[in-house]
């Protein structure tokens, strides 16, 4: 029997009391026996769970691994993560999910779910096999293209009438791939300096349009990946006060940094979608705050040293964010006064779960709940150090940056995975 009690640890920033677990379960008081483990002044919360994570297994085990990603998420206070359909081959068969989703469990880090490709290799022409992937062990509930957009209206509507068979949701990379051909930022004021060819607001702020009123057309479950502008937080608004059953997350990094990072020309800062202006990450904020936009995601995105560390046009799109995710969501959400704890935990565990039809996940910390539980030292103060990361990868823009709290434990299912900060 394994057994723990975190002496006086403050539940989603409650009171302090003892948090105690046994046999993969909370219980309401500590067994006989129990380790106990001082959380003075520390806060816990469930298990965090992540809807888009790349993990570039099978095909990139040069840039991230299921293994290296996996100890990343745990380090970043993760139980789970949504392993993304964009590798080679393509997430796009039962056979493939499967091998991710085993691969996770070898891993033990951190659950592994993956999500299944809508379209056969991404290639936007043809349904994926998107019952197969639910029926397998896998279990599959979220379907993207991401990376992709899935742009053909009528392959949408396919898609999101085919998942309502078993609770599937389709998460759409909305960005309309005429507006952006060649683009490499946002585009703006910085772009027209730059002389970069800019990614305009509509371009994403469309897509989310046709698509919820597909979902609101079919009734079916649709999700918005990395919401990056006002504009696409003004539709959603106006999608959910209709009833239209949308939900959308936003990355750590659109909730801090902006389009003026590119100034530096560093790669490190090219991202899909890109950077913004610091008015959308005011409106960003406050819609995660109030609940339009539902979750935050990493959309952890590792990449070689070869394809990031190049020129600007020619490197690829995309950061690291297992690892930083909390402190960021601290230093934009916490420390700005629009989120508490309690906050934290619905953004980035509870309703995550949910999205994902993650029963085993994202549940309150009360006896019966599974102990999958993150320990947060919320008065740490910590310079991020790219080379000190689990990440195969080393493309954080937070690089030399001092980000608030730290993870101090994980625990998945009772059983620690971080310990004092560090992998067990
Ligand atoms: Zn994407």
């Amino acid at each position: 029997m394994s057994a723990w009690v975190f002496r006086g640890a403050r539940v989603c920033g409650g009171p302090p009391t003892d948090l105690a677990f046994a046999d993969g379960r909370v219980v309401a008081e500590a067994p006989v026996g129990a380790q106990v483990y001082d959380a003075d002044g520390l806060i816990a919360l469930p298990g965090l769970v992540d809807l888009h994570t790349h993990l570039r297994e099978p095909g990139r085990e040069d840039a991230e691994t299921v293994e290296t990603g996996t100890r990343a998420a745990a380090l970043g206070g993760f139980t789970a993560v949504h392993a993304m359909a964009n590798t080679d081959p393509v997430a796009d068969t039962a056979g493939v999910v499967e091998q991710v989703w085993r691969l996770g469990q070898v891993a033990g880090h951190c659950d592994v779910h993956p999500v299944g490709a809508v379209t056969v290799g991404l290639g936007g022409q043809q349904l994926a096999e998107l019952g197969a992937m639910a029926d397998s062990a896998a279990r599959v509930r979220v379907f993207s293209d991401d990376g992709h957009c899935v742009d053909d209206a009528v392959l949408m509507r396919r898609a999101l009438e085919y998942v309502r068979a078993f609770d599937g949701v389709i998460a759409q990379h909305a960005q309309e791939p005429r507006l952006t051909e060649d683009a490499q930022m946002n585009e703006g004021v910085i772009s027209a300096q730059l002389g970069l060819v800019g990614w305009p607001a509509a371009a994403e702020e469309a897509v989310i349009a046709r698509d919820c009123l597909l979902a609101g057309h079919v009734g079916s479950r649709l999700h918005i990946c990395h919401v990056s502008t006002v504009g696409s937080v003004d539709i959603l608004r106006w999608a959910k006060a209709r009833g239209i059953r949308v939900t959308a997350e936003v990355t750590p990094h659109h909730l801090l940094l902006t389009d003026e990072l590119a100034t530096s020309y560093d790669p490190v800062f090219k991202v899909n979608p890109p950077l913004r202006t610091a008015a959308d990450v005011t409106a960003l904020r406050d819609a995660l705050a109030d609940g339009t936009i539902d979750a935050v995601a990493t959309d952890h995105a590792p990449h070689a040293l070869e394809d990031k560390e190049t020129e600007w046009a020619a490197a690829a799109f995309g950061m690291v964010g297992l690892e930083t995710a909390l402190s960021v969501v601290v230093a934009a959400m916490v420390d700005t006064g629009r989120l508490d704890w309690a906050g934290v935990a619905d953004r980035m565990s509870l309703r995550p779960a949910r999205i994902g039809r993650l029963s085993g996940q994202g549940r309150p910390l009360e006896p019966g709940a599974p102990a999958h539980v993150v320990l947060v030292d919320p008065a740490a103060r910590r310079v991020v150090d790219p080379a000190a990361m689990a990440s195969r990868s080393r493309n954080t823009p937070y690089a030399g940056r001092q980000l608030p709290a730290a993870v101090v434990a994980t625990f998945l299912s009772g059983r620690p995975t971080v310990l004092d900060g560090k992998l067990t």
